[in-house]
C-alpha cells in the first residue's frame, strides 16, 4: 500500500512537471462566429439574450478568454438594436474579446473585393464604438465562411486592406461541423428527446475531429501547434458548450486567448487562398507548402443527427 501510494505520487509529479514546463501541453483558443446569434429558426433578441449568457457563463466556468465574431446585419432588428447591442456589451463585461465578421456575411467567393471591403467597414460601427469605450481592441477580422479570396492576389490585397484598417485575420485549424447538428437542434422542438442524442453525437464528432486535426497538425509541422477552434454562436452551443470545453480538457488541453495562440510561429506560414471553400488553416498552409496530408479536415457527421439534417436542413 506505502509502496502504491509513492508510484501515484510519483506519476503525479511527473504529470505536474511536464504540465508546468509546458511540455506535451495542448492549446486551444476559442473563437466564436455570427454573433450575436445565428439559428435556424426564427428567435427573438431576447432569446438570443439568454442562449449568449449561457455561452458566456460557460467560458468563464472553464475561464477562456474567448473572441466572438459580430455580423452587425443581425443587431438591425426593429426597435431591439439596443437589445442587440447589450448582448455584446455582456461579451466585453465578461472580459471577452469582439472580432469583425462583417455586415451582411459576405463572402469572397459570391460578392466582389469592393463589397467585402463595403462589409468590413460597415460592419465595425457598434463593435469599435463598445469596444474602445470600454479598452478593449477591435483587432480581428474573420472572413464569412473563411473565405479568404478567389485567388493569392485578391487574399493579398484585402488582407493589405484589413492591416491598414488595423485588422490581424483571424484563421482558425480545428471545426467540427458545428453548424450541421445546429440546425438539426433548432429544427427540434425544444422538449424533443431527440435533441439530447443530437448533443451526444456532437460531442463524439468533437472527440473524432480533433484526432484528425491533430494528426494534419503533426504531419506538417512534426509537434502540436496552438489551435483555434471555430464554432457558432448557436442554440446547440449554448446548451452544450460547457460539455465541449470540458471534452477538449479531458484530451489534454489548456485554453490560450487567440492573442496567445498566433504567436506560435507556425502562424507566420504562408496560406494558399481559400477559393470556394472555406476549410482548416492547416489544409491551407500544407497547400502553399506543397505537403501531402492524410487527411483535410474532419469527416461529415454520421448517426442520427446526419439523418435529421438531411430531412429537416437541405432546401
Ligand atoms: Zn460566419
Amino acid at each position: 500500500m506505502k509502496y502504491l501510494r509513492g508510484h501515484v505520487l510519483l506519476v503525479g509529479l511527473a504529470l505536474f512537471s511536464a504540465s508546468a514546463l509546458g511540455n506535451g501541453q495542448k492549446r486551444i483558443a476559442i473563437t466564436i462566429d455570427d454573433l450575436p446569434v445565428e439559428s435556424a429558426t426564427p428567435i427573438t433578441v431576447e432569446e438570443s439574450a439568454a442562449l449568449n449568457r449561457s455561452i458566456l457563463a460557460a467560458l468563464k466556468r472553464h475561464q477562456v478568454k474567448a473572441v466572438g465574431f459580430v455580423n452587425e446585419d443581425r443587431l438591425l432588428v426593429s426597435g431591439k438594436i439596443d437589445a442587440g447591442v447589450a448582448i455584446l456589451n455582456d461579451w466585453l463585461d465578461a472580459g471577452m474579446e469582439l472580432g469583425n465578421h462583417n455586415h451582411g456575411h459576405v463572402g469572397l467567393w459570391a460578392s466582389s473585393l469592393s463589397e467585402n471591403m463595403d462589409a468590413v467597414l460597415k460592419g465595425e460601427v457598434f463593435t469599435r464604438w463598445i469596444s474602445v469605450r470600454k479598452g478593449v481592441p477591435l483587432r480581428y477580422y474573420r472572413h464569412p465562411y473563411t473565405q479568404t479570396g478567389k485567388s493569392d492576389d485578391e487574399q493579398s490585397v484585402f488582407e493589405d486592406f484589413l492591416a491598414a484598417r488595423g485588422y490581424t485575420v483571424a484563421p482558425f485549424t480545428i471545426e467540427h461541423g458545428d453548424y450541421i447538428f445546429a440546425c438539426v437542434y433548432d429544427k427540434l422542438p425544444a422538449q424533443d428527446a431527440r435533441r439530447e442524442q443530437v448533443a451526444a453525437e456532437y460531442d463524439m464528432h468533437l472527440r473524432q475531429s480533433v484526432g484528425i486535426f491533430e494528426r494534419m497538425t503533426d504531419e506538417l509541422f512534426g509537434r502540436q501547434i496552438p489551435q483555434v477552434l471555430l464554432i457558432h454562436a448557436s442554440r446547440l452551443n449554448a446548451a452544450t458548450l460547457d460539455r465541449s470545453l470540458s471534452t477538449l480538457k479531458e484530451l489534454g488541453y489548456q485554453f490560450v486567448s487567440l492573442d496567445e495562440a498566433l504567436k506560435d510561429e507556425a502562424y507566420q506560414t504562408p496560406a494558399k487562398a481559400s477559393r470556394r471553400f472555406g476549410p482548416s488553416w492547416l489544409a491551407r498552409w500544407a497547400r502553399a507548402k506543397g505537403v501531402k496530408l492524410s487527411a483535410y479536415g474532419q469527416e461529415a457527421p454520421g448517426g442520427m443527427s446526419a439523418e435529421l439534417h438531411q430531412a429537416l436542413c437541405s432546401e
